[in-house]
């Protein structure tokens, strides 16, 4: 059903997470018609609460495991727990919100003939035994390890985008997205970057797993929120897979060095095990973004780092709304 309005009505799932709430806020400020869905599981409202005056914004709790009929032009599907910590406390809940909740969203998607983007995942490529990572490689991943629940998940979402694209000429958006970091991470969410930021800015001992030799890209969120939006503007016919992320690659260690320099603490470094299957490298090829959407990060990771480590020493300092201990639903 068309509006009668020509505003373009956009539907984000997820949208009171980390990601998600910077994308409502992007595509308010392109003077689009936003609903956010969440279930509130990691995202929280006061990720929100600058938009909520906004007369184009919405709000509705909604988990999308279940059908949701509303009339939309555009769907970012982003909704999924993402940090391990979270997505592994409830895993048979990942493998149905990324496999259910994409039927659902290409359900809806298919009767409103909305466009749809899919926030898959470097996860999808697994442990690489190729190096950097391009959209062709098919992964190396375990079906059965605890973190499966989320890449396998993901992986199927993946499938299910492509089967309703060939199927029902759904038109389909699907970003690999790769370690992205910056304000609005959950506290608690125990990913490396707010774990080694909030670990420095109070003192504590920065742990790292393994010997801290394993590598990782991090993309700032301004830099992946732009090839989102660009990627979802693109020609119908370029519909991914494509990796989004940073491709400059460091080692964790060095990462944990340069939180300890940019705070100025004197914390230290201390080893722990390394979680099964962490995948020891990660650097995405982003020619195909570079080509496609004349994309590339233009946020290096020292510039990325000191809004991160500025915007969590005013969460420590509750100036900012604290965020709760542990998820729940
Ligand atoms: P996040 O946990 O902050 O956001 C996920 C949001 O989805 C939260 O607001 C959560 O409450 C919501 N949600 C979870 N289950 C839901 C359900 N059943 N129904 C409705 N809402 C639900 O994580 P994020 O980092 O913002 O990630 C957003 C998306 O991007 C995820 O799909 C994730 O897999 C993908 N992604 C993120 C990264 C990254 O580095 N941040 C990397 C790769 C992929
Ligand atoms: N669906 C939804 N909103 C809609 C249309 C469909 O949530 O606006 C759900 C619906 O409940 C169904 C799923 O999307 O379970 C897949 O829909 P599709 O039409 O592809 O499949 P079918 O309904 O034929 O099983
Ligand atoms: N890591 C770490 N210390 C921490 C948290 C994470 O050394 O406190 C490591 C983790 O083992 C992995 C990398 O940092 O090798 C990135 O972890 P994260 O959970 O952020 O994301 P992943 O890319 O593994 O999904």
């Amino acid at each position: 059903m068309r509006h009668y309005d020509s505003i373009k009505r956009v539907l984000v799932t997820g949208g009171a997470g980390f990601l998600g709430s910077h994308l409502c806020e992007r595509l308010l400020a392109d003077g689009n018609d936003v609903l956010c869905v969440d279930n509130y599981f990691t995202g929280r409202r006061a990720n929100l609460a600058h938009l909520l005056n906004n007369p184009n914004f919405e709000v509705l709790r909604h988990d999308v495991t279940f059908p949701l009929y509303v009339e939309v032009d555009e769907i970012y599907n982003l909704a999924c727990p993402a940090a391990p910590i979270h997505y592994q406390f409830d895993p048979v809940q990942t493998t149905k919100v990324s496999v259910h909740g994409a039927i659902n969203v290409l359900g809806l998607a298919k009767r409103t003939k909305a466009k749809i983007f899919q926030a898959s995942t470097s996860e999808v490529y697994g442990d690489p035994l190729v190096h950097p990572q391009r959209e062709d490689y098919w992964g190396n991943v375990n079906p059965v390890g605890t973190r499966s629940c989320y890449d396998e998940g993901k992986r199927c979402a993946e499938t299910l985008f492509f089967d309703y694209h060939r199927q029902y000429a759904t038109r389909i958006k699907v970003a690999r997205i790769f370690n992205t970091y910056g304000p609005r991470m959950h506290i608690n969410d125990g990913r490396v970057v707010s774990n080694f930021v909030i670990q420095a800015l109070r003192g504590e001992d920065i742990t790292l797993y393994g010997d801290g030799t394993q590598t990782r890209s991090f993309c700032y969120v301004a830099d992946l929120i732009e090839g989102i939006v660009r990627f979802m503007d693109a020609p119908a016919e370029i519909v991914g897979p494509m990796n989004l992320g940073n491709p400059v690659e460091f080692t964790i260690k060095q990462l944990a060095e340069m939180v300890i320099e940019l705070v100025g603490t004197k914390s230290r470094l201390v080893y722990k095990p390394l979680p099964s299957d962490d995948p020891k490298q990660r650097q995405p090829d982003i020619s195909l973004a570079k080509e496609m959407l004349a994309w590339e990060p233009t946020v290096a990771l020292r510039e990325g780092l000191a809004k991160t480590i500025a915007y969590f020493d005013k969460v420590l300092r509750n100036d900012a709304p604290p965020a709760r201990k542990s998820p729940t639903i």
